[in-house]
């Protein structure tokens, strides 16, 4: 099922006395959910991520705009018929019933012609337990299940009506890091089997990088780039989507251009060819720096960390935002642990360099 937000807004009356106005929480968001994909929202926390599902789940109305499944407008219909699955942090599981119970939960009240009876309600939910790899769990309490466990019993509730679209709010946000690492691999395998449209929020971009057909990048309630997870990465708009994406994160400094080359202090690093003299924020990815001795920037080495296939660089720079200026390089380089100085060439590629007003990102010819 594709889902369409147009010119989406969902305002907040305003709590805190001292601020004037209200809070925009989504802010004119318009974009096309392609069917069958999983869509990664990320955002750092409170930029309206949940509040972006909840008018997607219905259960909140929006200021303005409008919601499509397929060609249906449901912006103003009850989440109950919209045919969203929903999934959250903290499982939100029944504690007195059984994971059978919990499952068959939003079957027991379907009316008229859609009513099932108790067989079919058990084997609905003995194929979404199968699913999540929890049959043989279904007579046990959700207090006698790890976090894993539970949340694998939401998600089979989310399914169990086969949903047109699966929402899920961070759920793997309260489970430890090797677990963690597990859902979400069944996660991106269980939306591959069902092909349920799938919008996953998370705050983490590498867990949205990971399982993410296409990731949508928001901050402040403004959408500000949608893409492939890769695409996104290589070809961020502006400095906030460079500097969310990626571990370690990409090093940032104070620049100008001046002639069509790209100075950071006195050393010229890069030839930027049609780009006009200007102040600007010079952005270089870990992976964007080669060792090289005779290389046109240097920076002041504190040590290297061996982490087998790689060696990582770090070093200081008088001009870096960052403590530290982090470089991975392959561990085939030899790096002379002792010096004080380390030189590098910069790969133009992966180089990027944003207006220092705007933070706009200045396109220049790479050879
Ligand atoms: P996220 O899920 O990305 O952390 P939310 O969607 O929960 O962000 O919140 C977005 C913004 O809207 C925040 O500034 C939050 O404080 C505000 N907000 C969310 N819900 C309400 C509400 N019911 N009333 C007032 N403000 C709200
Ligand atoms: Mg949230």
């Amino acid at each position: 099922m594709k889902v369409v937000l147009q010119n989406l807004t969902k305002k907040f009356p305003n709590r805190d006395k001292k601020i004037k106005g209200e809070v925009i929480a989504v802010n004119d968001f318009t974009f096309e959910i392609p069917d069958g994909k999983l869509i990664g929202l990320l955002g750092p926390s409170g930029c309206g991520k949940s509040t972006t599902l909840n008018l997607i789940s219905g259960l909140q109305k929006p200021t303005s705009g409008q919601i499509f499944f397929g060609d249906d407008d449901v912006t103003n219909l009850p989440p109950e018929n919209r045919g969203v699955g929903l999934v959250f942090q903290n499982y939100a599981l029944y504690p007195h019933l059984t994971v059978r119970k919990n499952i068959t939960f939003p079957l027991e009240n379907l009316k008229g012609k859609d009513k099932l009876t108790k067989e079919e309600m058990n084997q609905k939910a003995l194929e979404a337990a199968k699913l999540v790899q929890i049959d043989e769990l279904m007579e046990r309490k959700p207090s006698e299940l790890s976090g894993g466990q539970q949340q694998r019993v939401a998600i089979a509730r989310a399914l169990v009506k086969m949903p047109r679209v699966l929402l899920l709010d961070e759920p793997l946000s309260n489970l430890d890091a090797r677990l963690r690492l597990q859902t979400r691999e069944e996660i991106r395998r269980i939306q591959k089997e069902t092909q349920i449209t799938t919008i996953f929020v998370t705050h983490d971009q590498e867990e949205a990088m990971s399982i993410s057909d296409m990731i949508v990048v928001m901050k402040d309630g403004v959408m500000h780039q949608m893409g492939k997870p890769q695409e996104v990465y290589d070809n961020p708009i502006n400095l906030f989507v460079a500097t969310f994406l990626g571990t370690p994160p990409i090093n940032v400094f104070d620049g100008y251009v001046k002639n069509s080359t790209l100075y950071i202090g006195e050393e010229a690093v890069l030839a930027v060819e049609g780009v006009k003299d200007q102040d600007v924020y010079v952005g270089v990815r870990p992976e964007g720096f080669i060792l090289d001795e005779n290389g046109p920037f240097s920076c002041d080495l504190s040590r290297v960390e061996i982490m087998g296939r790689d060696i990582s660089v770090v070093s200081t720079h008088a001009l870096s935002h960052n403590p530290t200026v982090r470089s991975i390089i392959s561990a085939e380089n030899h790096i002379n642990v002792g010096s004080e100085k380390v030189r590098f060439a910069l790969k133009p590629y992966k180089t990027l360099i944003f207006n220092k007003e705007t933070e706009e990102r200045i396109y220049f010819e790479a050879d």
